[in-house]
């Protein structure tokens, strides 16, 4: 099964082997199966342009990674490599801070709605600030957070199991240890019973962390649960945290808390924003966020730094070429009122809606999931070979399966993926791989 992939990709396997011993890579061993071994490395590109991806045996991919969401325009956008080079030319220095840092973090306020923004190097290390600041205000130590969301790697965060009596998360990756998630509750997302919970608990729980949408179920979109999520947590001085590391600036520029009318007092921000550079950001209210220098305060009057602050830093926090793609990102995300957004976000629609009806009128057990310009499809059993069936036909999905699609994916390219999944399926139902439903 799948020859021809190991003859299409084998610059990619052999480079994953030869550089195996040295180079710990979790990605060349995710989802591996014996059945799937000799497949099961990740893809070794050195060149991408607008939505294609060049690898080492010289394939032309159509990505629809898209550098996990982080790159909203496509690759190699003009417009952002010529603001990077622009900075190179300046500086890429850290120590000194950039002049653009403040000119960002006024944008981003303005866009959003926040109050104050501060700046970090990943969606991991924003979400983690935002941990703090929330214990910080409230004087409390728990944290809820919900199965089905991903946050990054921060450890009170990696678990995917909850007690069932107590809904305390659960040891169960290793070197994670019970004792840094003992202030960790892990609920069901969308339930009247984590309502429940939140409002039992609410002495000891300083936040709620939220994908407000689930990269991970797309389609699950519950306003009123968040409305009433919003309600208990302001009537319990709880954090409200929204995290919009993949949401923001891709599903609308003011994210899910403008599409919601709802107002988190944290929001953490990454990918798009960074327009392929890294960058985290913690931003929220002034109570919130203050924390993290003391206030507001003037120079030539008595006011001073007022609140207690707790510890941030980092080397390469306002990094100045990440600090140039954002302005810059924002920039074109804002020409005609965010419109690039707004029409991607269709498009998207159309697209999934088609291989959607596809599948129906075909009785295939698959589906696909989509919000704003994300989509994942859904493959029970032996249907996850459709991603196998892809890279053979040039199509490139990373292994945590949430894909994206940019401005640069053309109406013949979306024609030309359609097409593929389409011919991938039936391929698998007439050899048996996935059964046609009845
Ligand atoms: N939050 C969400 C919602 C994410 O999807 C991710 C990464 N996919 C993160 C946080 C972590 O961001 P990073 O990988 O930049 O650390």
């Amino acid at each position: 099964m799948f020859e021809k992939l190991n003859q299409q990709f084998s610059q990619s396997k052999l480079h994953t082997q030869q550089y195996r011993g040295c180079l710990a890579l979790n990605r060349n061993s995710a989802g591996f199966t014996r059945e799937m071994k000799e497949h099961i490395y990740t893809l070794v590109s050195d060149r991408a342009e607008g939505p294609f991806l060049y690898d080492l045996d010289g394939n032309r991919l159509i990505d629809l990674t898209m550098g996990f969401g982080s790159v909203f325009f496509g690759h190699n956008h003009p417009p952002l490599r010529e603001a990077i080079i622009e900075q190179l030319g300046r500086s890429w220095s850290v120590g000194a801070i950039t002049p653009l840092a403040g000119e960002l973090a006024e944008t981003v306020c303005r866009l959003t709605g926040v109050e104050r923004v501060a700046f970090f190097n990943s969606g991991t290390e924003a979400v983690m600030v935002a941990l703090r600041l929330a214990k910080a205000v409230t004087g409390k130590r728990y944290i809820v957070y919900f199965k089905v969301s991903y946050h990054g790697t921060f450890d009170t965060l990696l678990s995917l199991k909850s007690d069932p009596v107590t809904s305390h998360a659960m040891e169960h990756v290793p070197g994670v240890t019970q004792s840094i998630l003992n202030e960790s509750y892990l609920l069901q997302y969308g339930t009247a019973e984590s309502l429940d919970f939140i409002r039992n608990h609410a002495h000891e729980i300083a936040g709620v962390l939220i994908e407000p949408i689930q990269s991970r179920n797309p389609s699950f979109q519950p306003v009123a649960y968040l409305q009433e999520l919003r309600e208990v947590t302001h009537d319990n001085g709880i954090a409200l945290i929204f995290d919009e590391v993949i949401s923001g600036f891709r599903f609308d520029l003011g994210g899910c808390q403008k599409m919601y009318g709802i107002r988190a007092d944290l929001v953490t921000y990454g990918k798009v924003l960074g327009g392929g550079m890294p960058i985290g950001v913690v931003a929220g209210s002034r109570m919130f966020m203050d924390p993290v220098d003391g206030g507001f305060w003037s120079y030539g009057d008595d006011s001073c730094p007022e609140v207690k602050m707790t510890f941030v830093a980092g080397t390469f926090c306002h990094h100045p070429l990440a600090m140039a793609t954002a302005l810059k990102s924002l920039a074109l995300l804002q020409e005609d009122e965010g419109a690039v957004i707004a029409t991607l976000n269709e498009t998207t629609r159309c697209f999934c809606e088609e291989i959607k009806g596809f599948f129906a009128q075909n009785h295939l057990p698959l589906d696909i999931v989509y919000a704003g310009s994300l989509f994942r499809f859904v493959t029970p059993g032996r249907s996850n070979l459709l991603y196998f069936k892809l890279q053979e036909r040039g199509i490139y999905i990373w292994e945590g399966r949430n894909c994206f699609l940019s401005p640069s994916h053309s109406p013949e390219i979306l024609e030309e993926i359609t097409h593929h999944v389409m011919s991938a399926c039936l391929e698998l139902v007439d050899e048996g791989l996935i059964k046609i439903k009845r």
